[in-house]
């Protein structure tokens, strides 16, 4: 993720990132919050860009990073239904256009992002361990991705 390309994005109109939390921001199963992750993050502000976490998680931890980040949530999103990211949109008072929703899963965060009518950037996940109907999910992935690599 930290690999994005921010002067793209920017020339592009987008001021807000929606960011995926498992395995995007940090490690599944996990509220370890990355160094880098967490400094990427802080850098995005005096950048110009602002963040949301747009998670489907629904434990209290969620709650904990994003408040380690400094950063707003939705959570219980229920990607790929459009409504979470809708509510991000909300929450920060910010038109569709100005928004990327980046993610490290297709059926999730990709298509979530296209259903709701936002950008969409997919990006390597942090860790290659997955909860079990995530690995189905992942197999079909890369039959769609064939020897294309995420974007960031
Ligand atoms: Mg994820």
């Amino acid at each position: 993720m930290t690999a994005l390309d921010l002067d793209a994005l920017k020339a592009e109109g987008v001021t807000v990132l929606l960011l995926d939390v498992d395995n995007t921001v940090s490690p599944h199963h996990s509220a370890e919050v990355i160094p880098g992750i967490r400094d990427w993050i802080a850098s995005l502000g005096p950048l110009g860009f602002r963040a949301c976490l747009v998670s489907n998680n629904w434990h209290d931890d969620i709650h904990e990073r994003a408040a380690a980040l400094g950063l707003p949530v939705v959570a219980k999103a229920g990607k790929p239904l459009p409504f979470g990211i809708r509510r991000a949109i909300r929450l920060l008072a910010v038109r569709k256009s100005e928004c990327v929703m980046v993610g490290d899963q297709i059926f999730t965060d990709v298509l979530g992002g296209k259903l709701a009518g936002v950008r969409t950037v997919l990006v390597e996940p942090l860790t290659p361990s997955d909860m079990g109907h995530t690995m189905v999910l992942r197999r079909l992935e890369q039959r769609i991705m064939a020897n294309r690599r995420p974007e960031a």
